[in-house]
């Protein structure tokens, strides 16, 4: 893939002289991050780390992971309404995986008392890697669906601006224009803004279930402060708020501090260091409540890589969709390989390939965050050890993807400059909304690509591998 940097890539005093104004811009746009020695506070807080430049990414492949994101709200939304496929599927996973098994065990709480919330919610962010076909050419491959606390939409909205400055600066005006609009920000706050509408009561409240410690808090802004011009108030709580404030009447209406809420929206809750036995109260209570959760328990554990892994098996996309062959035909061509570890003869002959071609394939638990998936020798050692334990059954195998290498120059806070080989991930924001049995908004809102060295196999920007990136079509 041509980008076009080569040249700049190479002056590294340009270099410096780029990085101090696109520093300066990040700061400016609010492209901003709390730093990790004071995550609480918003008194020093520095830029999120950023590419100098934009990176290259096949126009037609974009257009690709547009146009599939409706199909995959729409297979989202209708696995998490199978109870039984849920069921089947996470069975033997939450035998040996305690996490999960925690969630299933509240969304089995919330389905035997009957569910009170009648409007559901998804802000989902369906992340691809671009695999780097014999024949030179790319292929879209999807990495995961993140279906709770998908995040940097809020500063995704804002790099634009960073990426266009530093090309107009070298009076590449042409190439600044190429520069993608993107506001995801606003979309997923129309989505959270339509949820509220359609619970109705016009003094309801939006709870955002944040954490303590949270160094991408202006990332979570940008979307309280969308909904506050539409006048839909936010309060931001932790669960241990929860459990002590928040009540339900007897209609099962949720109230914090004795405010009512329409809509909560996790962006916490999707790790086990996550909860207390306090915060798993807390959300039993918020998952009993008819309040809009975003995403609901089912939506959650519909984005788990065991559920990624049993959809694509021969059919279940079908069954999912019927009558909607198109769909089916998108969603598939983005899938890699996806090995189930069950014990039986199918889980040891994908154990037995990934042990003989290591680099091919990628072990993952059934976990989010970055940082937890096992690669190379480690990946082996691991498998050697699971190979006869139902403790396999907790894993996924999935095809290493491998795209193409390009350089590009990454910017964080305290590091120098570094020209290094990076990859990409490109993540497609998607927002559906269902009353009931009708499906009121299912559309696309926005990109957000990151990009990191490639020599991290695992870890997003959060983890500290990953930086924010804009895509430069080509
Ligand atoms: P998490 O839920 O922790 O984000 P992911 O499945 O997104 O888990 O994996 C984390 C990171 O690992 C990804 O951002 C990507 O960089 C890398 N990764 C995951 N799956 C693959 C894969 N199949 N091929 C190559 N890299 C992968
Ligand atoms: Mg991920």
């Amino acid at each position: 893939m041509a980008t076009g940097w080569g040249s700049l890539l190479q002056d590294e005093q340009q270099l410096e002289e780029l990085a101090r104004q696109a520093v300066d811009r990040a700061l400016a746009e609010g492209v901003l991050l709390r730093t990790s020695q004071a995550p609480s506070s918003s008194h020093v807080v520095s830029y999120a780390p950023f590419t100098l430049f934009p990176s290259p990414v096949p126009s037609a492949l974009l257009e690709q992971a547009y146009a599939v994101q409706a199909d995959f709200n729409l297979l989202v939304d209708a696995v998490s309404q199978n109870a039984v496929f849920l069921e089947q599927t996470l069975s033997s996973t939450i035998k040996r995986d305690s996490f999960t098994a925690r969630l299933f065990d509240i969304h089995k709480q919330v389905l035997k008392e009957g569910i009170a919330q009648t409007v559901f919610l998804g802000l989902n962010r369906s992340d691809y890697m671009f695999q780097c076909n014999p024949d030179g050419s790319a292929a879209l491959k999807q990495i995961e669906i993140n279906t709770v606390s998908a995040s940097f939409g809020g500063l995704a909205s804002r790099t634009p601006a960073v990426h266009r400055h530093v090309l107009s600066v070298l009076g590449k005006t042409k190439e600044a224009a190429k520069i993608l609009f993107n506001n995801p920000s606003k979309g997923l706050a129309m989505g959270i803004a339509k949820a509220w509408e359609l619970y109705g009561s016009a003094n309801a409240q939006v709870l955002l279930i944040a954490q303590e410690k949270e160094r991408n808090i202006f990332d979570q802004r940008a979307i309280e402060n969308e909904l506050l011009a539409r006048n839909i108030h936010v309060i931001r709580r932790r669960f241990e708020d929860v459990s002590e404030k928040g009540s339900l009447d007897q209609d099962r209406r949720l109230f914090m501090d004795g405010q009512e809420i329409a809509v909560v929206y996790f962006r916490d809750g999707y790790m086990p260091g996550h909860y207390s036995l306090q915060n798993w109260e807390a959300r039993l209570l918020l998952e009993r409540s008819c309040a809009v959760k975003c995403p609901d328990i089912a939506t959650q554990l519909a984005g788990t890589k065991k559920v990624q892994q049993e959809l694509s098996r021969v059919g279940v996309l079908e069954s999912f969709l019927p009558g909607q062959p198109e769909a089916v035909a998108r969603l598939r061509a983005t899938f890699a390989g996806l090995y189930s570890l069950d014990l039986g003869e199918e889980g040891d002959q994908a154990i037995t390939k990934a042990i003989a071609a290591p680099s091919s394939f990628v072990l993952k638990p059934q976990r989010e965050g970055g940082g937890n998936n096992l690669y190379g020798e480690e990946m082996v050692q691991a498998l050697e050890r699971l190979k006869d334990s139902e403790e396999r059954a907790s894993y996924i195998l999935m095809e290493k993807i491998e795209p193409e290498p390009f350089r590009n120059c990454l910017l964080r806070p305290g590091s120098p400059a570094r020209v290094i080989q990076c990859i990409s991930e490109l993540g497609i924001f998607g927002v559906y909304v269902r009353e009931g049995k009708t499906l009121v908004m299912n559309k696309h809102v926005g990109h957000l690509l990151r990009t990191k060295a490639i020599e991290h196999a695992d870890g997003g920007v959060a983890a500290g591998v990953a930086v924010l990136d804009n895509p430069y079509p080509v």
